[in-house]
């Protein structure tokens, strides 16, 4: 069976020769250990495609985001979590659409070797959620530098990076026109002075963290574009986040398919083999429809987005589309599995659990439906 692979077969078949090398045994193991998969992240790194989307001028491979979906699609089908990696891929958008060319010349060459690595972004904190206009999180201007004081949540991979993305105020929400003017963004070198990290155990085995930020210096050189512009250079990365996060879910979905197929084929009760019930074949079925149509929006998205038009509401669809068909498609594995389903030998309750967090973060259903119902729909705003 070879569903949806036939675009970028070179991409596909490196990425995933390259992952046959962590098998399911390594991923349990991880899993198990709560551990970071630092020698897959290596392993992705000497080959290059961490650093898919920078330049060839900074020693990158200048890969389109599209074929860098493709990647971190290969790694989730393989049956591995591209959530240890996939932070770098989005968090490169903000620093080559918006960084300036001193900066791209001081770090993307080290990312490009895997000397740096920058994996991280921080942007929630506990009292804002979703609502980030409202995020406490300052930075003042001393000099030539910024200080920075507040609290950030749920930063992820910032223990396994050398940098972050950090949004912080720079101008209080009282003296703005609009809330979502004030916010700067900055490119923090992680182990700075004035970061306190304090892990957070989650469902995934995703290395996500509490950070206080206290006296936290960083050279005014450091603020990636203009001061103010913070949050809309965030909503444009976060554009590339949600098309790879789709791509993600794209792949944990075909998995998902994959799997429910070859074991229901295997497995005998009744004197036949559990694939013959159309009970099993059709909600296999229906997902399978599912993630081939999410897959439509995702290759839409990633296209205005390499083209550079406008994808807001591409992205967020195909973001959804594909966090639920994956979904959809994570449950009806479990089912097929039966009791086997939760064996974590078979590796559908490990990716069962890594898959749902994609209803919830980076960005949670309610707030993309209400993004479509107001920006694209002309419909009441309603917060
Ligand atoms: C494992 C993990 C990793 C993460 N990694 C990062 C990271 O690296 N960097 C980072 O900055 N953030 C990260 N996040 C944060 C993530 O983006 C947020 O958790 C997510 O955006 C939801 O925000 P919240 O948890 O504050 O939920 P809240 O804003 O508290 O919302 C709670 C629920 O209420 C709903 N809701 C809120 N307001 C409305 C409304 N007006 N109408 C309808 N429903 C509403 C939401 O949809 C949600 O379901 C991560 C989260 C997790 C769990």
């Amino acid at each position: 069976m070879n569903l949806a692979r036939d675009n970028y077969p070179e991409i596909r078949d490196a990425v995933r020769q390259l992952c046959s090398e962590f098998d399911s045994a390594y991923w349990q193991k991880i899993d198990e250990k709560r551990a970071y998969p630092e020698k897959f992240v290596e392993a992705l790194t000497k080959a290059g495609w961490m650093s898919a989307l920078i330049p060839e001028e900074y020693g990158g491979s200048g890969l389109s985001l599209t074929e860098a979906t493709v990647i971190m699609e290969e790694v989730t089908r393989s049956g591995g979590n591209a959530g240890c990696c996939h932070g770098q891929m989005y968090n490169m958008n903000t620093l080559l659409r918006h960084g300036s060319p001193a900066q791209k010349k001081k770090y993307l060459p080290k990312i490009a070797t895997g000397e740096l690595r920058l994996q991280s972004m921080g942007v929630t904190e506990p009292g804002a959620g979703t609502d980030t206009t409202k995020i406490k999180t300052v930075a003042k201007k001393k000099g030539d530098r910024y200080v920075v004081n507040g609290q950030k949540v749920w930063t992820s991979r910032l223990q396994h990076s050398e940098l972050m993305i950090l949004l912080a105020r720079t101008t209080p929400i009282a003296e703005v026109k609009k809330k979502s003017e004030g916010m700067s963004i900055f490119l923090v070198e992680t182990k700075s002075k004035g970061l306190d990290v304090k892990p957070i155990r989650n469902m995934v085995n995703h290395e996500t963290n509490a950070v206080f930020i206290d006296n936290l210096e960083i050279p005014a050189d450091n603020m990636i574009g203009e001061e103010g512009k913070g949050f809309k250079y965030i909503l444009d990365g976060l554009n590339a986040e949600r098309i790879l996060i789709a791509a993600e879910c794209i792949g944990d979905g075909y998995w998902f398919i994959e799997k429910s197929c070859a074991y229901s084929k295997e497995r005998v009760v009744f004197d036949r083999p559990i694939a013959q019930n159309q009970g099993i074949q059709f909600p296999i079925a229906e997902a399978y429809m599912e993630i081939e149509a999410a897959n439509l929006m995702r290759y839409k998205a990633s296209r205005l987005f390499d083209e550079k038009k406008p994808c807001g509401a591409e992205a967020n669809m195909a973001k959804h589309l594909a966090a639920k068909a994956s979904w959809e498609a994570a449950n009806v594995c479990l089912q097929t599995h039966g009791g086997f389903g939760f064996a974590a030998e078979y590796d559908v309750e490990r990716k069962f659990r890594e898959n749902r967090l994609y209803l919830v973060a980076p960005i949670s259903t309610n707030l993309i439906l209400s993004y479509l119902a107001e920006h694209v729909l002309g419909l009441p705003r309603s917060f």
